[in-house]
């Protein structure tokens, strides 16, 4: 990776697992089974391209195999590497435990600026890619599942999608061999919103445990609490959009690449997006003062921090300098693990990248089960579900002797559809994990954090079916 900490990413998420393995009682040498690597595949492959042959060098990690298939996305970046790949498979595998999504964790990753070659050239890339993966074992939907990360979207899912269905043309579930597809494609409602939906439910649910709002030194709800977000990708784009929107948070500085804006009385996220679109950057946005450092306000003072872009950007240098109440983690990796240690000293309440961005895989889930069931959900339910609101309206309609109000009517008469399933799935999942994760904090003495309860969650469930397997 191109970052210059003293910890690497991979060694970061290890000391991780390290502490919260300590915590726990485990059977001699489980810790190391779970936490060591599975496979971790290096792939050259030729693709010619503008009259020549390029060589492109791609990864694919498989991180456990405790439960299949093993599940995370393929990230397109000039700087990926081996060890960045191993670090996210690992942070996969305790990701899926934690908000119980039956897979192991994967991770890939092609070396490569996506800005630099054509959709079609992309496309015959992608295609080739694809070939390698499934050469080697590591792509089926049953076997190895990919989804979109950094650098990659909808559209080169599902070249994915149909190069495998090319290969595996008499596999009827053939389309769940990928996640993040577009809907037409097999793809299922919300999972482009999934990871930042995601990290809206995690802070509603911690704004609903009061005694995680006095640790963290804020009392009430999302209303006119100060964000401050680094990253308008997709997940950081949609976090803030919808904390803004539908919360009312104050969005008061969003850090891009060229720089970050500030304007304390909020920013319209929508705004800023489409004029980062146009503009390729922030600078100039009306109405906000600029920064051309823009990591220089990471320790600007805010109620809640959201990195939501790299790894490693939350150091021991500006870790003691951070002056955010909550740091929430929408990133994979955002903090080392010396920043970790030196902001839990100083009670700066983290919500987790393990769980707090978990909703893009949890959706992905969701998509695999629709691929495997080849039903759109609330197909079979949803009239007969609007059936029985109806004649619910209708009694209660004839008891009171008279017509309910319309707009009430309505909104209990609609069945469930695909994205309101979706998104109650969602809810549900990131409620449920917050409160196991908390319970794991607060019932074992030996664990100071949330990161440390997040991992020793994942660690013990991982354990518990180690334990089944070899009763
Ligand atoms: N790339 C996403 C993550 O880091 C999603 C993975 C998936 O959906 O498999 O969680």
């Amino acid at each position: 990776m191109h970052s210059t900490n003293k910890t690497s990413f991979l060694e970061s998420v290890d000391l991780c697992f390290n502490r919260a393995a300590k915590a726990l009682e485990l059977p001699k040498g489980l810790a190391h089974q779970i936490r060591t690597c599975n496979a971790i595949c290096e792939m050259k492959f030729g693709v010619e391209l503008r009259g020549s042959y390029e060589i492109f060098t791609g990864w694919r990690a498989t991180h456990s195999e405790h439960i299949l298939p093993a599940k995370g996305g393929i990230r397109y970046a000039p700087f990926a590497d081996q060890q960045e790949v191993e670090a996210l498979a690992a942070l996969m595998t305790y990701k899926c435990a934690i908000v119980n999504v039956p897979y192991a964790g994967s991770k890939g990753a092609l070396k490569i600026n996506p800005k630099d070659y054509t959709i079609d050239e992309l496309e015959h890339i992608t295609r080739r890619f694809t070939q390698e993966l499934d050469k080697r074992g590591f792509l089926g939907p049953g076997l190895n599942v990919p989804a979109p990360d950094m650098g990659t979207g909808q559209r080169m899912m599902s070249w994915i999608a149909d190069e495998y269905q090319r290969l595996h043309p008499s596999d009827i579930n053939a389309k769940g061999c990928v996640t993040g597809k577009p809907v037409h494609f097999g793809g299922v409602e919300g999972r482009i919103e999934a990871t930042g939906r995601g990290v809206q439910y995690g802070l509603r649910e911690f704004f609903r445990n009061p005694g995680d709002l006095k640790e963290a030194g804020l009392e009430g709800s999302l209303q006119g609490k100060s964000i401050i977000i680094q990253g308008l990708g997709n997940v950081g784009y949609h976090a803030a959009k919808f904390l803004e929107e539908e919360d009312g948070a104050k969005i008061i500085a969003i850090i891009e690449r060229d720089g970050a804006i500030i304007n304390k009385s909020g920013l319209p996220v929508e705004e800023v997006s489409a004029y980062k679109q146009e503009n390729r950057k922030v600078e100039g946005f009306p109405d906000a003062t600029f920064e051309p450092d823009g990591a220089k306000i990471l320790t600007h003072p805010c109620d809640i921090l959201i990195p939501a872009a790299m790894e490693g950007v939350i150091t021991e240098e500006n870790a003691p300098h951070l002056q955010c109440k909550v740091l929430a983690e929408a990133a994979n990796g955002p903090v080392t693990y010396e920043a970790d240690q030196i902001l839990n000293q100083r009670n700066i309440f983290i919500i987790p990248d393990a769980y707090l961005n978990a909703g893009g895989v949890t959706v992905s889930y969701f998509e695999w089960l629709k691929n495997l069931s080849h039903v759109k959900f609330g197909r079979m339910d949803r009239r007969f579900a609007e059936a029985q609101s109806q004649k619910i309206i209708e009694l209660m309609e004839r008891a009171l002797g008279k017509n309910l109000d319309q707009n009430a009517k309505e909104q209990l008469l609609e069945g469930p559809n695909e994205i309101n399933l979706v998104r109650s799935g969602l809810d549900d999942t990131m409620r449920e994990s917050y409160n196991e994760v908390r319970e794991q904090h607060l019932n074992n003495p030996m664990i100071n954090d949330r990161r440390t309860a997040a991992y020793a969650l994942s660690i013990r469930k991982i354990a518990d079916i180690y334990d089944s397997m070899y009763l």
